[in-house]
């Protein structure tokens, strides 16, 4: 009994310790926008804050206050939403962006560090959600997790749509979404599949997607990814995630520890790799020892 308390308590200290210093900004910086460093080590100079009360979107656990982005960002999800609320005729919840001066979350991901990633919840608000589900909402997931499976019960064509208008927007670069939904994605397109390369799965993504935005032009230290391999990654690609056993399915939501697992795009072969030790782009360490 002694042995659990001391572990708790270690483990308690330890994530005080660790708690990331981002989340006490509770305001943006007076900087011009910049985008600062990569999207998983980075900043974010001059955020805008997605206004909570805007046409076609309503922003989910405002409370935790990772509702601001670069102003490409709020820009896009402007323009997304309008869209929805006019060709779907629904409202889109807004998860997760960046907190008002970016940096790390002390929980969840470690990207959405620059203001130029989103979270889009699948949960599609025909009805406005009123401000107790918004503060505490229920996700639907698109994916039947144990049976690795689509689930028809709450999939929704509009999904398609949604995710393709995201896509197809000239600011995104990649969006992420379970393997699973890929696959649908992939079925359901015909000849058009151009914007499908830039959606990628990745695990974790079966109740929302991730829209990632490219840096902006003329932010000098902000830190693209690659392009995404050429081609639609449907097919062969898509298909190598599936686990090979019923009960990976349950268990893998993706590696926690310090190591990168990469999935080739033809073959099902893992890679896991250590990862070089990240520095914070001086600009962003500036914004937190001003801040002491
Ligand atoms: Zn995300």
């Amino acid at each position: 009994m002694k042995m659990t308390w001391a572990i708790f308590l270690t483990l308690f200290w330890s994530f005080s310790l660790f708690a990331s210093p981002w989340e006490s900004f509770s305001q943006p910086n007076r900087l011009s926008p910049e985008a600062i460093g990569s999207y998983a080590n980075g900043c974010l100079l001059g955020a805008k804050a997605l206004p909570l009360n805007g046409h076609g979107y309503q922003v989910l656990r405002s409370q935790n206050k990772r509702y601001y982005g670069h102003p490409n960002t709020i820009a896009f999800i402007e323009r997304l939403s309008s869209k929805a609320r006019s060709e779907l005729r629904t409202h889109i919840l807004i998860g997760d962006m960046s907190l008002p001066q970016g940096g790390r979350f002390s929980s969840g991901h470690t990207s959405h560090q620059t203001g130029l990633d989103a979270d889009i919840w699948f949960r599609l608000a025909d009805t406005k959600l009123s401000s107790a589900q918004l503060s505490l909402p229920k996700p639907k997931t698109l994916v039947d997790m144990s049976a690795y499976k689509l689930s028809s019960a709450n999939w929704d064509n509009r999904h398609f749509r949604l995710v393709k208008m995201a896509a197809q927007d000239n600011e995104v670069a990649r969006i992420f979404v379970h393997p699973v939904i890929k696959d649908k994605l992939c079925s359901l397109e015909g000849a058009n599949r151009d914007w499908l390369r830039k959606v990628r799965p990745w695990w974790g993504h079966n109740y929302h997607m991730h829209v990632r935005l490219r840096c902006p032009q003329g932010d000098a230290n902000c830190v693209d990814q690659k392009p995404p391999p050429k081609g639609d990654g449907c097919g062969a690609e898509v298909a190598s995630w599936k686990p090979a056993k019923a009960h990976n399915v349950k268990t893998y939501r993706g590696s926690k520890t310090n190591t990168k697992v990469e999935k080739s795009a033809t073959s099902t072969t893992v890679k896991v790799k250590s990862k070089p030790k990240k520095f914070l782009p001086r600009q962003c360490t500036q914004l937190i020892d001003h801040s002491k």
